[in-house]
């Protein structure tokens, strides 16, 4: 059966479960929506009818997004997830493969495998940099740039994002950590009808539990994702905590420095073992995945090319105190 071979594929991909006392391996938000803000979410579900379906194209949530953004509704789409909306973009467009540079998210290997879809890899290069993914070009379904990149954390060259587009494949520009860089590629779509960029509710807005992503592009583009996608697959609570948080986004960007901070502070301790990033983790060199877990802090053990690394996700400050002593440990007792 082709699905026991995919499922084989990413066995290494198993979420860590126990009683751990640290969390760090999956990129989420240390902050929690604050109560205050919980409360007046609470109190403005009252009024959420949960007897009704959610709004077919979900706008009121398009709409703010849009806002927040500086685009039209018809350019932006939600999904339960970004994930969802990867999924359904490889259903979109015409072509015989699609183009990935390992090493980065596995969810791109993982649909397209799903679909049976032939992938090319481009590797990045010895900086993570994008090689020559404009040579698979042609007849390619899609081209995924992730920036900043998970897992290396660096971002891609403006120049080199655009040479892709040239191609005029399409491209999948993935920003799921962008608030924690220096600057969007987002605005590349009133240029280049290729282009789909996606974001994400569930790193720098801290919900990633409420499941929401979304994707900007031409309103073509948009539209037929509409078109494919489940009508109602991103629920009204969901939606509604959404909008609510885009209001918040002075808390948001509080967290945002934070986090940014702390990266800093860790980078700063390991810089002989960390790769600089632009999102709210750091690479390592390090093979301590064992050592930490043993002091409970959980971190993602990597493989392959990055055998022996570990990628940390940047925690509240007692949090990093605590991983930036015991990997003082593990570089002692090495
Ligand atoms: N893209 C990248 C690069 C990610 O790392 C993640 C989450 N780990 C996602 C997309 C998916 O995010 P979500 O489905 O939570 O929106």
């Amino acid at each position: 059966m082709r699905i026991r071979e995919i499922v084989k594929a990413f066995e290494s991909y198993k979420v860590v479960e126990g009683n751990y006392r640290i969390w760090l391996d999956k990129n989420e938000n240390p902050f929690d929506v604050p109560t205050e803000i919980k409360e007046e979410i609470f109190e403005e579900l009252k009024n959420v009818p949960f007897n009704r379906y959610p709004h077919i194209t979900a706008d009121p949530l398009r709409e703010r997004i849009a806002e927040f953004l500086g685009f039209e509704k018809e350019n932006v789409i939600v999904g339960n997830g970004s994930d969802e909306l990867i999924s359904l973009l490889l259903k979109l467009f015409e072509g015989d493969h699609i183009v990935i540079s390992s090493p980065t998210f596995g969810m791109y290997d993982f649909f397209a495998k799903l679909e049976g879809i032939d992938l090319v890899d481009v590797p990045l290069d010895e900086r993570f940099k994008l090689q020559n993914v404009e040579d698979y070009a042609e007849n390619a379904k899609a081209i995924f740039i992730c920036s900043p990149n998970n897992p290396t954390g660096n971002t891609q060259e403006g120049e080199k994002i655009i040479s892709v587009l040239e191609t005029g494949a399409p491209v999948i520009l993935d920003e799921a950590y962008i608030e924690f860089a220096e600057g969007s590629n987002v605005d590349l779509i009133n240029e280049y009808d290729n282009l789909i960029v996606l974001r994400t509710f569930s790193k720098a807005f801290g919900l990633a539990g409420i499941r929401v992503g979304y994707a900007v592009g031409s309103e073509e583009i948009i539209n037929y994702l509409l078109r494919i996608k489940p009508p109602f697959s991103l629920n009204v609570i969901s939606m509604k905590i959404a909008e609510l948080m885009l209001d918040h986004y002075d808390v948001i960007k509080q967290n945002i420095n934070y986090i940014i901070k702390e990266r800093e502070r860790i980078y700063k301790e390991f810089k002989e073992y960390a790769y600089p990033s632009e999102a709210n983790f750091l690479l390592m060199r390090l093979n301590a995945y064992e050592f930490l877990l043993e002091r409970g802090i959980v971190v993602r053990k990597l493989g392959g090319r990055l055998d022996g690394h570990i990628r940390v996700t940047i925690g509240k400050k007692e949090e990093n105190d605590e991983l930036i002593k015991a990997l003082k440990e593990f570089l002692e007792v090495k």
